[in-house]
């Protein structure tokens, strides 16, 4: 079968392992660059993306990260995973900015008094309704050519693609409803 890691820094990895497994794959925890090698995709989970890009930083997993990226295999960010993923063009930030999606975020874009809301939403290439948890997500102001939109939530994006990168704003871990990470799982040759 299988085998996803979970980037395992901070923020929501428990739960992507335990919905990994129900999915019955090979669910790994990925803190080191050699971690990487045994993986057929990986999973960026939300949390806080300063902190989570820090400790990218720190731990030196940048550049394992980017070829792990160029060798065409399949990575998932959700919520300040995405963040993470996307680009910074109008350099408003220092933080680590990995641009494996050519798009421009919004961070916690659906406001403070939105703090977390639940919704069903179309996504391109599901044939049901997904189940959507989003808690102080980001949303994608833009994208570039090459970028394939999947799914919006008043008008605004809140997950995309583009080749081996899939992108949510949301978190799919947090429901019983796993058709977004099947949906990966199919991107895995
Ligand atoms: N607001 C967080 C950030 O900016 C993302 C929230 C989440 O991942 N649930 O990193």
């Amino acid at each position: 079968s299988k085998t996803i890691g979970v980037l395992d820094l901070q923020g929501a990895v428990t739960e992507h392992l335990i919905a990994l497994k129900n999915l019955g794959v090979n669910a790994v925890s990925v803190k080191n660059t050699k971690d990487f090698d045994a993986l057929d995709g990986l999973i960026i989970p939300g949390g806080e993306s300063t902190a989570i890009g820090r400790l990218i930083r720190e731990k030196e997993l940048e550049n394992r990260l980017r070829s792990f990226h160029k060798e065409k295999k399949a990575i998932f960010g959700t919520c300040a995973g995405l963040i993470l993923c996307s680009t910074d063009e109008s350099h408003t930030t220092d933080d680590l900015r990995l641009g494996f999606i050519d798009m421009e975020v919004e961070r916690n874009g659906f406001g403070r008094q939105v703090d977390s809301f639940e919704t069903s939403l179309r996504f391109s290439g599901i044939d049901q309704e997904v189940e959507a948890v989003f808690i102080r997500a980001p949303y994608i102001q833009s994208v570039g050519p090459n970028v394939k939109v999947l799914a919006s939530v008043n008008q605004k994006i809140v997950a995309a693609e583009q080749e081996n990168v899939l992108v949510t704003a949301y978190h799919p871990e947090l429901t019983e409803d796993y058709a977004v990470l099947n949906y990966f799982l199919n991107k895995i040759r």
